[in-house]
């Protein structure tokens, strides 16, 4: 039996052919698939894509979260992580903090360090070259995914640099792959609400333009369940779309729920239902056919829901991340390290093959002299 024959709603069904034949959801698709409440039929169509792609491998990674500082000039309303120098709690890692803590984290045998944080104006350049020297000397082939567009833009701006000289320099100091955070929603509207701040949607895809260009994958995030409606979210996935059409950079697209704790948005919204972060996940996964992975972050979702997640689309676990700061400081209940065997377990009793991994999936980390 083909897959449009299995799929009872008859909305659905009109989506499921075109995915059969291979032509791209448009927007009234994806609107369709947003609102639905059939969700095994939605599953089955997400599945058909996401079996296409990976069959029955589900990946996961064995890494560490390095938030270097959590003081940042932007105070985003959005965020419960970031404070004022002036407050306590606020720090920032020196270079001895940052080689023990990658030593540790090395020798209880992670592959990957993910490092991200708040926009401080005394951290130069060479700060970030030196911790990526470091980290490449601690373990020549980790693979380093650093620095969202956010902070790529800021550094050039505070060292009076080109983006496209800052990324040279930070490749050549170590980083592989950049994830895809600050992209929130690329609705101006709604960033005036939560992160007025923060440069724009149309900034941030740019800087993933030259970051392509440059021969750097990263990823995309997409941050629902605030301020946004639903044509905010039809019009970030499409954006993607449209940049993974010209680019094919991104190598994995990453839903968020957000959490409210914390933070300065009180959306009035409940936490999200099962239903609306499966519509999420599903639907990312048959509109951005084009790119290559769709990851639950277990620790925003919860393992369960991420367990879950497998047979709606999402392919990629995400990993152990030790220490994870962001998320918890709003309030995420999962626990900030989940262990390998942990991860293997909830994906073999979906039924699905580990595959341990990299955000390179599979390529080796280069290093860099
Ligand atoms: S979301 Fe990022 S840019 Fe905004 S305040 Fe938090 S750390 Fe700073």
């Amino acid at each position: 039996m083909n897959l449009t024959d299995t799929i009872q709603d008859r909305a659905l069904r009109t989506i499921a052919e075109k995915v059969e034949h291979n032509i791209p959801a448009d927007q009234a698709d994806t609107r369709t698939m947003l609102t639905t409440s059939s969700i095994l039929d939605l599953g089955t169509i997400a599945q058909f894509v996401r079996r296409r792609l990976h069959g029955n491998i589900a990946f996961y990674g064995v890494n560490m979260n390095m938030n270097y500082t959590n003081i940042c000039e932007l105070r985003c309303p959005l965020c419960a992580f970031s404070c004022d120098e002036s407050d306590t709690g606020s720090y920032v890692l020196s270079l001895n903090e940052v080689r023990e803590r990658v030593e540790n984290a090395v020798a209880s045998g992670i592959d990957e360090i993910h490092i991200v944080g708040g926009l401080h104006p005394g951290l130069k350049l060479d700060y970030f070259e030196r911790m990526l020297q470091c980290i490449r000397g601690i373990k020549s082939d980790i693979f380093i995914v650093a620095f969202t567009a956010v902070e790529y833009d800021y550094f050039a701006r505070l060292n009076n640099l080109s983006v496209e000289t800052v990324l040279r320099r930070l490749i050549n100091a170590g980083v592989n792959a950049t994830p895809g955070g600050g992209a929130e929603i690329f609705s101006p509207h709604v960033r005036e609400m939560i992160a007025p701040k923060k440069i724009s949607g149309a900034r941030w895809l740019e800087i993933m333009r030259i970051a392509h260009g440059m021969g750097l994958k990263t990823n995309a995030t997409m941050l629902y369940n605030h301020q946004e409606h639903l044509d905010d979210v039809i019009d970030h996935l499409f954006r993607i779309r449209t940049l993974q059409d010209e680019t094919g950079g991104f190598k994995t697209f990453v839903p968020l729920a957000f959490h409210e704790t914390n933070t300065r948005i009180h959306a009035n919204r409940r936490e999200t239902t099962g239903y609306d972060d499966i519509r999420i996940y599903a639907t990312s996964r048959v509109v951005l056919h084009n790119v290559p992975h769709i990851k639950a972050l277990w620790m925003y979702v919860g393992e369960k829901m991420a367990q879950v997640l497998l047979n709606f689309g999402v392919d990629d676990m995400s990993g152990t991340y030790n220490d994870e700061k962001v998320v918890h400081a709003a309030g995420a209940r999962t626990a900030d390290y989940g262990s390998e065997a942990a991860l293997r377990r909830i994906i073999m009793d979906a039924g699905m093959v580990p595959q341990r991994t990299t955000a390179g999936y599979g390529a080796k980390a280069e290093v860099t002299s």
